[in-house]
């Protein structure tokens, strides 16, 4: 990855309105790169409700907040394209929290995120919702950058985990899918040892899951340890045990090879706040027909932005992208004619698209 890149737009946040943005971007023929912390695009349809229905997506009668991330990446694809050979996309930077966002002298913007990667580009769009989502943690000092402790189930981590003890830390949703995703994978990369850690022994978890996992503790293959992790033994950068109080208030130590960490996520506002637009109430504050905020060039979409009337839903957030790629579109190309050119119909489109005409 190059440590700086040109382009006309970036998205930061790749929720379902950041990738709407990417989408209406690259029809108007501006070339976008999209940042996420989370290691997977969707915002929070996929954070948190993943397997909830939505009802309200025009067109869409009935889709999973995971369904409806995946139909809007299929969607965004011919302006974020994969690269054959290593079958991933230049253009998106998942797990890079965007840290700075400065304006240069010549009015262009530099991104820069937590893992030294600039972008610069000619307008900025924060798609940040309620901010960055980053997982919950234990609450112990201690085990702040150790390698055996995860937090996203991906697939490094799901191999770094075969033939190990791991404690999955949790009792909700993101817990209990988590130990059965591992429980359920071919015995060659399973764990060997299984445990479940969580405060209370009655789950917060979908009745469906609740069950599925019940059925794994009676059959031996998952164990539960009912407590408060109160201490972390780490050594050598690895962390060793955590120290769990029963609620016999006696504390145990649970040795294990890997933590899983699985407590669900919060958003925080963190450096939205610190590039210089005008907030209130930490919404960016926007014109609600530009969509641009009290910087020139930066536009605010989807549930980071707050005008008179404004509604915290995905149609509501999908009209603001279609209208803030309009608005920077104008701004950047202010010679060119700014046709409304229709998909059905619009040769160039099509092009853009890369869709034979018609279909
Ligand atoms: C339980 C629940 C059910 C819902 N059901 C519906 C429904 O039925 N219909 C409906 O219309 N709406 C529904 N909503 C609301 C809808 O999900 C939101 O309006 C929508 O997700 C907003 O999309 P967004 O892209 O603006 O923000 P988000 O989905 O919050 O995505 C923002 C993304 O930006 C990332 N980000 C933020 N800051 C940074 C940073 N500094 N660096 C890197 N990444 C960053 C975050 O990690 C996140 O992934 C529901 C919400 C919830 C919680």
């Amino acid at each position: 990855m190059p440590s700086r890149v040109d382009t006309d737009a970036v998205v930061i946040g790749a929720g379902p309105v950041g990738l709407f943005q990417v989408f209406q971007l690259g029809l108007l023929g501006l070339k976008s790169h999209l940042i996420d912390v989370l290691p997977e695009v969707g915002g929070q349809c996929v954070a948190l409700y993943p397997d909830k229905p939505i009802y309200d997506v025009p067109g869409v009668p009935l889709c999973t907040g995971r369904e409806l991330a995946r139909l809007l990446l299929t969607q965004a694809r011919p302006f974020l394209p994969l690269d054959v050979a290593s079958g991933q996309c230049e253009q998106v930077h998942l797990g890079h929290l965007v840290s700075e966002l400065q304006v240069e002298g010549d009015g262009c913007f530099v991104v820069r995120t937590d893992q030294g990667l600039q972008l610069r580009a000619r307008s900025v769009f924060v798609a940040a919702g309620a901010g960055a989502f980053v997982p919950r943690t234990l609450n112990l000092p201690a085990l702040e950058g150790a390698k055996n402790v995860h937090y996203h189930l991906d697939d490094t981590t799901i191999g770094a985990l075969a033939g190990r003890h791991v404690v999955i830390s949790g009792g909700g949703d993101e817990a209990l899918g988590a130990a059965l995703s591992l429980s359920a994978l071919p015995d060659s990369v399973q764990p060997s040892e299984l445990t479940l850690l969580h405060r209370r022994d009655q789950f917060q978890a979908e009745p469906e899951l609740d069950a599925q996992v019940r059925h794994l503790l009676t059959s031996g293959r998952l164990k539960l340890v009912v407590g408060m992790p109160t201490d972390a033994l780490v050594q050598d950068g690895r962390a060793r045990s955590v120290t769990v109080l029963g609620a016999d208030s006696v504390p145990r130590e649970l040795t294990f090879d890997h933590l899983l960490v699985r407590q669900g996520m919060s958003p925080k506002l963190g450096p939205v706040s610190q590039w210089g637009m005008s907030l209130d109430r930490k919404q960016v504050s926007v014109s609600a027909a530009t969509f641009e905020s009290s910087t020139a060039g930066i536009y605010a979409v989807g549930d980071i932005n707050t005008y008179p009337g404004k509604k915290r839903l995905l149609l509501c957030g999908f009209h603001e992208a279609t209208l803030a790629a309009h608005a920077a579109a104008a701004a950047l190309n202010p010679e060119a004619p700014q046709h409304l050119l229709y998909t059905t119909t619009s040769p160039l489109l099509h092009q853009r698209l890369g869709v034979l005409q018609g279909h």
